[in-house]
């Protein structure tokens, strides 16, 4: 389909001024794939600091707030992260669903907020183990998608990450059948949403527990266009085979 593979670590709420070398690092490797596209998504502090270290990769930020400016304290515009050196934002993680309580409404609007600015925007679904155990994934990762997915959603600002919350952190990975079985349902669910040409060119990636080991095996499923990746991008040396799994 001609998709770049697009592989974009989340740093969560990790990351100081002393790892601005594993962010010189990875923007080193990324030139050294240009076929892959590489992201890190650090914390907002860090973002304007990492753009300078970035080299071949981008940095974004982890949320976005739908309004451009206004009494929102504490919160960030897509201006601001732009103004910094975001060049994309993730809404939707499910940490911040959980946390924030953000709504997949929330969701859509920030995700809006962030392209208004001029991000690219990387939206995150997944369901919880006792969902996945009653064998309603789809159907609720679907709902998701509905309820989450801006207006004039397409493949030129917006990619998708598919992340089993129960697959976040914990070392287990759905099998590669049940990703397959999802990122397929969820390129139709978008193809009768936005059409086929923008469904087919939208990036849809994974996320959970990607690691060094499951990398090549995950990237290989048709319809996984790349990863999101948590604990495994925090240094190049984690990242690294991961970026040349999906090289
Ligand atoms: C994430 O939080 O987006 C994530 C995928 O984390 P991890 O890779 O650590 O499971």
């Amino acid at each position: 389909m001609g998709r770049k593979m697009l592989v974009v670590g989340n740093w969560k709420m990790n990351g100081l001024r002393a790892q601005l070398g594993e962010v010189a690092a990875i923007g080193a490797l990324a030139r050294q794939h240009s076929g892959v596209e590489v992201g890190l998504c650090v914390p907002a502090t860090l973002i304007a600091a990492a753009s300078e270290k970035a080299g071949g990769a981008f940095i974004g930020a982890q949320d976005c707030h739908a309004k451009d400016s206004g009494a929102h304290t504490g919160c960030l515009s897509g201006a601001m992260l732009r103004e910094a050196g975001a060049a994309w934002a993730i809404v939707g993680h499910s940490e911040r669903r959980t946390d924030q309580h953000e709504t997949s409404a929330d969701v859509a609007a920030k995700a809006l907020g962030g392209k208004k600015a001029g991000l690219k925007v990387i939206l995150c679904l997944g369901e919880s183990l006792e969902t996945r155990d009653s064998d309603k994934a789809i159907d609720f990762v679907l709902a998701q998608l509905d309820d989450s997915l801006p207006e004039g959603a397409a493949a030129d600002w917006l990619a998708i990450a598919y992340e089993p919350i129960w697959a976040i952190g914990t070392g287990r990975i759905p099998t590669m059948d049940q990703i397959e079985e999802m990122h397929s349902a969820i390129r139709m669910r978008l193809r009768e949403r936005i059409g086929a040409g923008e469904a087919d060119a939208m990036r849809i990636l994974y996320g959970g527990s990607v690691n060094a080991e499951n990398a090549a095996d995950i990237f290989a499923i048709e319809d996984v266009d790349g990863g999101l990746v948590g604990g495994a991008s925090l240094t190049a040396a984690k990242f690294g085979p991961i970026i040349e799994a999906a090289a």
